[in-house]
């Protein structure tokens, strides 16, 4: 698997300027028609190993780079763009109870995400620990980006120089034996970050991003509840000039995964009412990418993103098309 997972690497290295253009082409919104629910349970979905899931035929998918190559060193990314595009995060895991659920409402509902990772939890050195590894190479399987959430989930703004950059290399480390190569987004333990900070992720070539929309999962205790926070940011990212949304959410907590259906239900259901008053539709993104830009001198913070005239008309021609089947 890890001669598997190098080689795919390797050619999405080779075509990175391919995947590039064809992330531009192929980066859409809500991806066809929902796929029916997946009987199996999570257990079953978790034995599920990866040699069946790459012997499936060769997808767009393939040539994508779960570890974002191409989002290298860029601005500060607070969430913020111009249009109806969502991207979810998950911080905080691999974790071997709840990763797997939300792995498989995900898939369900043919959504990609985000998942930023603590190092420590797939540091291959025992046996539980090989199994989150092979856990992180499924997240990568299935298509989903991975960024670093530092070594052991340390506040970088109080540790010193040296100590953060210890956590890079050693996650590096980690991430290199599993996935073949460093990663290069970053999202701070508890969001701290600060000038200091900064500079060091931007000298080790990191991307940060936050957020700007949450399903308050880590003080939540129900879907019910983790739902109707993402409503209530959701309306009101709608109501301003920048709409679009990283969403935080932890795979940490079996009410998060739970939740994941919902949460794909109400914006598709939301999409259903702008289909009918002719409306912009929200779209759910691949990866980060409508996010991030490219660090110029002088440029820190990412400024609020916005899609070109024409790759809105595209995306939102596909989210119709999506919208008319789903809604009907
Ligand atoms: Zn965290």
């Amino acid at each position: 698997m890890n001669d598997l997972l190098s080689t795919r690497i390797f050619q999405s290295r080779s075509l990175q300027m391919i995947a590039l253009t064809a992330l531009m082409l192929l980066v859409s919104g809500i991806r066809g028609p929902v796929r029916a629910s997946d009987p199996r349970t999570d257990q079953e979905y978790a034995a599920e190993t990866i040699t069946e899931e790459s012997s499936e035929p060769e997808t767009d998918e393939e040539v994508r780079d779960p570890l974002a190559s191409g989002m290298t060193n860029g601005r500060v990314s607070r969430g913020m763009h111009r249009n109806r595009v969502l991207h979810l995060t998950f911080d905080d895991g691999p974790n071997l109870q709840t990763t797997p659920a939300v792995l498989r409402h995900l898939r369900d509902a043919g959504v990609h995400a985000t998942f930023f990772v603590v190092a420590r939890q797939f540091d291959p050195f025992t046996a539980n620990r090989r199994r989150k590894a092979a856990l992180v190479k499924r997240i990568a399987e299935e298509g989903h980006t991975l960024g670093m959430h530092s070594y052991d989930h340390s506040s970088f703004t109080r540790i010193d120089d040296d100590s953060i950059r210890e956590q890079l290399r050693r996650s590096e480390e980690v991430f290199e034996e599993v996935l073949g190569d460093r990663p290069h987004l970053f999202r701070p333990p508890f969001g701290h970050r600060n000038a200091r900070t900064d500079r060091l992720l931007h000298q080790h070539g990191y991307t940060q991003f936050m957020w700007n929309m949450t399903g308050r999962d880590a003080s939540a205790r129900s879907a019910d509840e983790v739902v109707s926070a993402f409503q209530e940011s959701l309306r009101f990212r709608e109501h301003t000039d920048r709409p679009g949304g990283i969403v935080l959410l932890h795979d940490t907590h079996r009410w998060t995964a739970r939740a994941i259906p919902e949460i794909v239900a109400h914006v598709r259901a939301r999409n259903c009412e702008l289909l009918e008053s002719d409306e912009e539709l929200w779209l759910f993104s691949e990866d980060l990418q409508p996010f991030y830009q490219a660090r110029t001198p002088g440029g820190h913070f990412a400024r609020t993103a916005a899609f070109s005239a024409e790759e809105l008309e595209r995306r939102q021609t596909e989210a119709r098309e999506a919208a008319e089947i789903y809604c009907e």
